[in-house]
């Protein structure tokens, strides 16, 4: 299997891939998409079950998205993810898409369905919520939660799910603003709202924001370089905080060593990955995710096993 499809491999898809050993039938879609960590996985799981098919990448660029997604079902596939940039591009493009999709305005998730329609799902706040409870020990709905980022795609799925698990407050935080504010409007339609901040990216707001909070989700991409500061410098911080890093692509993030420093406890993403991953499963093939196997292999591709 080759590290990263594109485009062209998929229009060509049974000469691409005549020659693999399983049928490749589920994919992540992604620009940049060398990084993710999905395909061993799901091929953990796959081959646990016996389910005779394999997941890989796909780089397809923004102006691809439409055509690629469309030829998904003639190129026999179960089904893929969607990833930074395509999130909210793949919500317009699939012909339904469930409660939590349409609550986040994104889907990360697309199962082929009868006749070839296109299924959307939103598996984010699903996977944040059981990260949550997992890695850091508490439940969402105890929570006044601090969404940082929260105008882009996962920040705006993260958000709707803390207003839907009813959260004790919620502030959102973007460096630009303005994407706050339809986000806002549609929160206010299932959550009090008085009990949301929005405020634009500054150290003085993020002050406020954290005196208010007792929880920290970082929803921005600022640490998955390696050079990059800390979302917030950890003299902001207290350590009472909890800080979680939706951020996978390193063991400590830059905010993760911000905490450190602060006293406070946090986690990165990749468990929100590993719980993301069991509910695309689920979707794809209705039956339980082998959960310890993806874990597993999960665990050591991060620790470059
Ligand atoms: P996205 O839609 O492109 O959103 C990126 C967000 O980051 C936006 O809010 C953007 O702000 C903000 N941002 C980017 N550069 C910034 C900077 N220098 N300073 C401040 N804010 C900045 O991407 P996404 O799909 O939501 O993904 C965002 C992050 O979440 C990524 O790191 C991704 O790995 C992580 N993630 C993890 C999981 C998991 O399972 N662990 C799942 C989903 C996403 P503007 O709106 O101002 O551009």
């Amino acid at each position: 299997m080759k590290a990263v499809y594109t485009f062209a491999d998929l229009q060509s898809w049974e000469t691409v891939t005549a020659d693999e050993k399983l049928p490749l039938r589920l994919a992540v879609l992604g620009d940049p998409i060398a990084h993710s960590a999905s395909p061993p996985m799901h091929n953990a799981a796959l081959s646990a079950c016996g389910l005779e098919m394999a997941y890989c990448r796909l780089h397809i660029h923004p102006e691809e998205l439409a055509a690629a997604l469309h030829l998904l079902p003639s190129k026999g596939f179960v089904g893929v993810n969607c990833t930074i940039p395509h999130k909210g591009g793949a919500l317009a493009i699939v012909d339904e898409a469930d409660t939590h999709a349409r609550l986040a305005g994104s889907v990360n998730t697309i199962r082929i369905g009868k006749d070839g329609l296109l299924e959307g799902f939103s598996t984010d706040g699903l996977g944040l919520e059981r990260a949550v409870s997992e890695q850091l020990g508490v439940e969402l709905s105890t929570m006044r939660v601090l969404v940082l980022g929260a105008g882009g795609g996962a920040g705006q799925a993260v958000s709707m799910h803390c207003a839907n698990a009813d959260v004790r407050h919620l502030t959102l935080i973007n460096r630009t603003v303005e994407k706050l504010h339809p986000l806002q409007e549609a929160i206010a339609e299932i959550y009090p709202r008085e009990q949301i901040s929005v405020a634009a990216w500054n150290d003085a707001a993020l002050a406020k924001a954290l005196d208010q909070s007792d929880l920290v989700v970082n929803c921005s991409s600022l640490g998955m370089k390696p050079e990059d500061p800390s979302p917030i410098p950890a003299s902001l911080i207290a350590p009472r905080h909890l800080l979680f890093d939706t951020i996978y692509t390193a063991d400590h993030t830059p905010l993760m060593r911000a905490a450190e420093s602060a006293g406070a406890r946090s986690a990165n993403g990749l468990t929100m990955l590993l719980y993301q991953g069991e509910v695309a499963f689920e979707i794809w093939f209705q039956r339980p995710a082998p959960l310890d196997v993806m874990r597993e292999a999960l665990f050591a591709q991060a620790r470059g096993k």
